[in-house]
């Protein structure tokens, strides 16, 4: 099958065409970082009225580059949440038009699960169960994957998550926004050793995660002016790493056997947190994934890829579903430590 995913729920807009044997037939994206950068993160109705005007455009030059037509997809599918609602909307409106003039099948993603399956379309050997870190902008979480729609979520961030810290702290420093790639390289000339900061949560029973402590840390250490601001990247990035390690080491030996470990999300593109998993996985005699960069942040192949998964288990969905602004992977967990966490 043939699927279009098209993606719109934060500050990147998407489109591609996906087969269902893992095949990419096209990928447009539009990032929208000069429009964002004067006010030095994504302001909601900027980004909602740039993929109005983007979109449309995105996924006739997909469709262009597959030399494919509507009538040869075989489903739509659209981030429908979570994510910031104007732009969720106008990506599950655009899908729903496209669908009904074509006479296909929608289907509403979870963008969340567009980055949790997205290992899978990266490596064809990945089967589930697997052990996923999901860390992105939004999200800083570890879950266990038993297939499509089942994730048992097994830590979660008790106030910011990963890629926020990376994008506070790239503020923090003067590097401006997108952060975390910048953090990164900056990184790679300081001393991590230069900078004590602290690892919130380290050693706990339970493996979550806190990443607002270590962003007060970076504030006031850069506010010191004691510190070059490559050590205090470099050493935060090495906080991180810790955290995240830590935490790992906690879930895996609580969350019951999984031959995979796999990483996903926006900083999974960020390269001393994918050697440190990779050493980690070894440690554990646990085969280790990660997709091409340019699959961890958000782009529209993962929701294609999704999609793909979802037709093939016959998952579609009514045109009348609505856009979701917060859209657990797993409800249950969610409820459990209440709202907000
Ligand atoms: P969510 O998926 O939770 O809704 P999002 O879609 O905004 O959030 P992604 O696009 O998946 O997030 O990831 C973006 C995040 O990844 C940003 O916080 C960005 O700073 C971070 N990021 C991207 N590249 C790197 C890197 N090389 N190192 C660290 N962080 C990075
Ligand atoms: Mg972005
Ligand atoms: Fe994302």
């Amino acid at each position: 099958a043939i699927i279009l995913g098209i993606e719109s729920s934060c500050d990147e807009s998407a489109a591609a065409l996906i087969g269902s044997d893992r095949s990419i037939l096209a990928h447009r994206l539009a990032g929208q970082e000069d429009a964002h950068r004067p006010y030095g993160g994504v302001v909601p109705e900027i980004a909602a009225r740039a993929h109005v005007q983007v979109l449309t455009p995105l996924i006739e030059a997909a469709l262009n580059d597959a030399g494919l037509t509507l009538d040869d997809v075989d489903a739509v599918a659209a981030t429908a949440g979570p994510g910031l609602i104007g732009g969720v909307m106008v990506g599950l409106v655009t899908a729903k038009a496209l669908a009904m003039a074509a006479g296909k099948p929608l289907i509403a993603v979870n963008h969340l699960e567009g980055h949790a399956l997205s290992p899978r379309l990266a490596d064809s050997s990945l089967e589930f169960p697997y052990l996923l870190l999901l860390v992105s902008g939004g999200h800083c979480q570890i879950l266990r994957v038993d297939g499509v729609g089942q994730y048992r979520r097994l830590a979660t961030t008790i106030d910011d998550a990963a890629g926020e810290a990376f994008d506070k702290t790239a503020k923090i420093l003067g590097l401006g926004y997108p952060g975390g790639p910048r953090v990164e390289a900056l990184a790679k000339t300081g001393d991590a050793r230069a900078v004590p900061l602290p690892r919130p949560l380290l050693g706990s029973a339970e493996p979550h995660f806190s990443f607002a402590g270590l962003k007060s840390a970076v504030l006031r250490a850069a506010q010191s002016g004691n510190y070059r601001p490559e050590d205090i990247a470099a050493s935060f990035q090495a906080a991180v790493v810790d955290c995240l390690i830590d935490r790992l080491e906690k879930a895996i030996a609580q969350g019951g056997p999984a031959s995979h470990l796999v990483v996903a999300g926006g900083v999974a593109a960020n390269g001393a947190i994918r050697s440190a998993l990779e050493a980690l996985a070894a440690r554990h005699d646990m085969g280790f994934v990660a997709p091409p960069l340019w699959l961890c942040t958000d782009n529209a192949a993962m929701i294609g890829w999704a999609g793909a998964e979802r037709f093939a288990l016959g998952l579609t969905d009514p045109l009348d579903i609505a856009a979701r602004p917060r859209w657990p992977l797993d409800p249950a967990a969610e409820a459990a430590r209440g709202a907000g966490v």
